[in-house]
């Protein structure tokens, strides 16, 4: 039978960071019409294990924005790491701009010692400059940003490079809209990466072949999934590959209208059970 492709933040987890009871039945009535659900998302593989732990879910899992991909029970059925030569040219520069990243490789996510305090100062030269609506939204975003599963921290980013860790993605994140585009606009042009947003203050670099979208793809082929019997939920420009791929496209009533654009069908948002609500309709259409 087919695919359903689940963006988590913003779509599957709610505002209060949960997979809600009705998210969850929805899941289990789709695999119980045949349907292969799978995560798709810009998470590292173990911290999306954490969050599907607790609501007692085991789904094949797209992570690192389709740089990796395992089965329910764990085994890895698709990697697609960075070259270590281009991860160490984009810390560096990250660095140089002092711009705050993160490194997900496969064992953990790589955090320079101290490095938080670059967030930590943006927020605070913000205080006076943003609404106080607009303050609570940073500082909500802040907070999740630095609530992951798997951190590490370390003294310099050769430390990194000497694990010989599998480096899958580089999440780079600030509040500064300036140092975001100077940011964007360094990678975005350059053909070996993959550069995506899965949040409003980030921006995230790949492998150029790994995206949601090719990761969904490779899965289907593998798993001998129908593609034409397929949808996709989400609510970022990282989710618009998976969309590409998919039948029924769905993008979540809070994402963007550009990413609304790119969607067939509208669902709710994330505090109002939109995956679930996405999943019942592609269930009746595909009766
Ligand atoms: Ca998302």
């Amino acid at each position: 039978m087919g695919l359903i492709a689940i963006d988590l933040d913003g779509t599957l987890i709610n505002n209060q960071h949960e997979i809600s009871a009705e998210n969850i039945n929805a899941i289990k009535q789709a695999q119980e019409h045949g349907h292969t659900v799978v995560i798709g998302t810009g998470r590292a593989y173990f911290d999306v294990q954490e969050i599907l732990g607790k609501a007692s879910l085991s789904l094949y899992t797209i992570g690192a924005n389709g740089a990796t991909a395992h089965s329910p029970s764990g085994t890895s059925i698709l990697s697609v790491p960075m070259p270590s030569t281009k991860a160490k040219k984009i810390a560096m520069w990250l660095e140089k701009k002092d711009i705050y990243y993160e490194v997900f490789c496969e064992n953990a996510i790589y955090v320079l010692k101290g490095a938080r305090d670059i967030l930590f100062q943006e927020v605070d030269s913000l205080r006076d400059k943003v609404s106080n609506e607009d303050f609570q939204f940073i500082n909500m975003h802040l907070e999740k940003q630095l609530s992951q599963t798997g951190y590490v921290f370390v003294d310099s980013f050769q430390e990194i490079f000497d694990t010989k860790d599998k480096i899958y993605n580089i999440l780079a994140y600030s509040f500064i809209n300036e140092k975001r585009v100077t940011g964007i606009n360094e990678f975005k042009e350059e053909k070996e990466l993959t550069l995506v947003t899965s949040s409003p203050f980030n921006f995230e670099l790949e492998h150029q072949e790994a995206s949601k979208g090719n990761a969904i793809a490779y899965l289907a082929k593998v798993l001998n999934l129908d593609l034409n019997v397929s949808m996709a939920v989400g609510d970022s420009e990282n989710d618009i590959s998976m969309f590409k791929v998919v039948t029924d496209s769905f993008a979540m009533d809070n994402a963007s209208d550009e990413v609304k654009g790119h969607a067939k069908h509208i669902t709710s948002n994330n505090d109002e059970n939109g995956v679930a609500k996405a999943i019942y309709q592609f269930i009746e259409l595909n009766k």
